[in-house]
């Protein structure tokens, strides 16, 4: 496997869309899209590591956004609302780090 590669189906090779594998990051199973076959991340631990800091990531960003927002602007809402579009910014583009760099499994039933 290349290592720029995004993330395929390991049963027919499709594409996993991005969309999809945020759901699966999320969720940690999903259905490709072309021949429905039950997909997993195989390297789980080190996706429970990057959701956990960017969620870490994320909630600073909003707190430090709340506040900076406060202090600069008199505006808390404001601030909070960058801080939150801060944090989706981070979010996405862990989140395109690990679609960039994670090997899905296929699950097996019995
Ligand atoms: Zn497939």
């Amino acid at each position: 496997m290349s290592k720029n590669q995004i993330a395929c189906c390991p049963n027919c090779g499709g594409r996993i869309p991005f969309k999809k594998f945020v759901q699966l990051n999320n969720f940690s199973a999903t259905n490709c899209g072309t021949c429905n076959a039950r997909i997993e991340i195989s390297n789980r631990t080190a996706n429970a590591v990057i959701a956990g800091i960017s969620g870490v990531i994320s909630a600073a960003s909003i707190v430090l956004g709340a506040y900076a927002g406060y202090k600069n602007y008199g505006s808390l809402l404001g601030g909070l609302l960058s801080g939150t579009g801060v944090a989706a910014l981070i979010i996405f583009f862990i989140c395109w780090y690990a679609y960039r760099h994670s090997e899905l499994n296929r699950i097996y039933y019995e």
